[in-house]
This record gives structure tokens, sequence and C-alpha cells, in this order.
């Protein structure tokens, strides 16, 4: 299978270990009542390339974390005047409901970022023994210019790659820091946030340090495919790659980088601040989960695409005629097709990327092309175990 890895800027062959499961980490959600259909997108990317990998044989083992040390849970719980764990744990259910309810695999690891402060504390003193990290004032910052390799994967001059760490929450101007682009591994508590006893003092973990660790702790040092959205390629995901690497003694810690593109609504990207959000909760109330896991998963997933009703609504249309062609009763008569053409197309289509919109075309192709032997009093049968398989493959629930 070839896939795109962002870090080298091509697609390059995934080989399948046969001595041990594949080991994938995607980014999971901050909990606070903001997950969307462009969240559902990027977690239906990597559900199929379990889903395919699982068919081809392969095990995966599968991490996703929770970020619930972050600083928009905080200021939400805030402002609602909830505790921000009560906060985390609901919309964290919510969200586990969510994926469940469109079909998607569990996690073999669901880590919590606030389970899991201790690794994290060890890390952080180990990239300050390593002369990687320094401590000032109660905080403990990485120092970008220990990696000369820092933000490779976005190929941008440091004054580029400053502007959009700043846009993304970064402080150019702590006074703390030594290069305005070092990046919080420890910050010193403030007020109104909860906080964890440290060396420094009380504080809580930056942002990357709890994905290091998590990745770290549940899959190793190395791992095979690292995902999220496209918005993670700076600063969060080079800053993982500094810390794991400097922490590891310099093993390449991820081979496949994955991005999945970005969700947007009335011309805007789909985001808290503008307000332009289809959560999925509400996608789910109105349309089908095939309907769905069929329409976010007909662009090609580094695209990013423009949600519209219609375009669900025309998916289940097409949903609707794959249920027909598995339920549809032919006759005796030589079929047109008995769907081996069709599947092998289908798997060439994931073998290339994954490239769902080719694939689903297959699904769509062999339903009509059943539809229209059933109605010829044709023998379908072979051709529906053929859709059947490849619409399981693609994970819709009631194939
Ligand atoms: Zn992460």
């Amino acid at each position: 299978m070839q896939l795109f890895d962002t870090l080298r800027g091509e697609k390059a062959q995934l080989e399948v270990p046969s001595d041990r499961p594949i080991t994938l980490y995607v980014c999971g959600v901050t909990p606070y009542d903001t997950t969307h259909v462009g969240h559902a997108h990027t977690f239906l990317i990597f559900d199929l390339l379990i889903r395919y990998l699982n068919y081809r044989g392969a095990e995966v083992r599968y991490c996703q974390n929770v970020t619930d040390v972050d600083t928009p849970l905080f200021e939400r719980a805030a402002r609602d005047n909830v505790p921000w764990d009560e906060l985390a744990r609901r919309e964290t259910a919510q969200f586990v409901k969510d994926c469940a309810d469109l079909n998607m695999i569990a996690p073999t690891y669901y880590p919590k970022a606030s389970e899991e402060i201790p690794l994290m504390l060890t890390i952080v003193e180990r990239l300050i023994e390593q002369g990687h990290a320094y401590e000032r004032n109660g905080s403990v910052y990485f120092s970008i210019k220990t990696d000369p390799d820092y933000g490779a994967m976005t190929r941008l001059g440091y004054a580029d790659m400053l502007a959009i760490a700043n846009e993304r929450g970064n402080d150019p101007n702590d006074p703390n820091k030594v290069d305005p682009l070092d990046f919080v591994l420890w910050q010193a508590a403030a007020p109104g946030e909860p906080t964890w006893e440290s060396p420094w003092g009380p504080g809580r973990p930056g942002w990357h340090i709890e994905c290091t660790t998590m990745s770290t702790r549940y899959l190793g040092e190395q791992i095979d495919i690292h995902g999220g959205g496209r918005d993670l390629i700076f600063p969060h995901h080079p800053s993982e790659i500094a810390q794991t690497e400097a922490y590891s003694g310099k093993k390449p810690f991820v081979r496949f980088w994955m991005h999945g593109g970005m969700a947007f609504l009335g011309g805007e990207k789909m985001s808290k601040s503008l307000g332009n959000m289809v959560f999925i909760r509400e996608a789910l109330n109105e349309h089908s989960a095939d309907a769905i896991r069929w329409y976010l998963l007909s662009f090609p997933y580094r695209d990013d695409f423009h949600y519209e009703r219609d375009g669900v609504l025309a998916a289940e249309a097409q949903v609707e005629r794959m249920y027909s062609a598995l339920a549809a009763v032919g006759g005796g008569a030589p079929a047109s097709t008995d769907g081996s053409a069709e599947q092998n197309a289908f798997f060439a289509a994931l073998d290339d990327d994954l490239h769902s919109p080719a694939a689903l075309a297959q699904i769509d192709t062999l339903a009509q092309r059943i539809l229209g032997d059933a109605a010829a009093d044709r023998d379908v049968a072979a051709a529906q175990n053929a859709l059947r398989t490849i619409a399981q493959v693609f994970g819709f629930k009631e194939a």
C-alpha cells in the first residue's frame, strides 16, 4: 500500500510487518463541546485505514488521546462555571458515543492527558538533563535551536513558522524564553487553572508533550503512522518530533505522517471562533451514519472540503442504492459481473494512498450492475457477496 507522508512530501510504500502489529497514533480532541463533522472526517479516514489493514491481515494497535489538559477546555469550564474535569468527562462520553454511532472502531488505547502527568515529568526532566530544555520561573521550555531540523515538515522559514505559531497560541513576548519560537513543556501555575506538582513547582504540561508522552508510553518510541488534521502540521507535530527524538536519542519517531483536510462551511473554515460548525450529533439526527460516512469519505482525504447538506442527501441516495443491491433477488440467467473486477478496482483505489472516492465509485458501480442484473432475472449472488465484502471493509454499518 502506498501512503503519502507529509514529512517526505511524497507517497511511499507502507510495509506491513509480519512479526508485530502496525502502530497508529491519532491526535484526539479537546473535550469541550466543539467536535464537529470536520473531526468526524479526520477520524473516519483512520477508521477506513484500520479496516483496510485488518482486511489485509495486519493487526493495528491504535492509540487516540483525550486532550483534557488544554487552555480552551479550562476557559470553557470557567465561562460556564463547571469543574473542568466534569466538563471533560461529559464531552468525552459524548464524543465516544458519536464515534460509536458512526461505526468507528474504538481505539486500543484511549488515554487522558490528565492521567499521564508522571511520565510527562520524567520526559521533561530528561530533556533538561540533555540540554534540550530549560527552566525559567517555574516554566520549562524546549529550546528549538538544539534541533536543526525543527519544523522540517512545514518547508517554511523561521519567520513564517513564528507567524503561524503566534496565530495558534504561541506567546513570542514571554520574557522567560530564549527564542520566541521555543515552546512550553511545563507551564507554571496560572490563576483559575488546575495544577499538578512538579520539580519546578505547581503547573501543568504543554500540549505537545502530552502527545509525545502518550504515544511513547502506549506505542513505543518509534511508531508507524501518526495522524491528525492538517492544522497540526505546525506547530504541534514538528514539536512532537523534536521532543520525542531528543528524548529517544534521535531514533526516527514516525514512518508516515498522515494529515486530513479541513472542513469548511459557508465559505469559511469550520471553527469555534466563527461559530460555523455542524456538530456530529446534529448530522446524526438528520442523516444515517452510513450516509455521513459515504459523504465525508467522498473527498480525497488530504483535500479541504465544503460541507453541504445536499451532498449528504445525495450520499444517502447512493447508500440506499447499495442496500437495495444487497437485498435484490435475481434469477438464474448468467450475470453481467461476478463483482471481482469491481472488488479488485476497489482495493487498488485504497492501495493508492487510501483513495476513498475511487473506492466508493466501485461500490456504486457494482450496486448499479447488480440492480440491472436482478431486473433482468440474472444471478446476482456472487456479485452481492463481493459488494458486501467491500462495503464492510469501507465500514458501512448496515452492509
Ligand atoms: Zn497530538
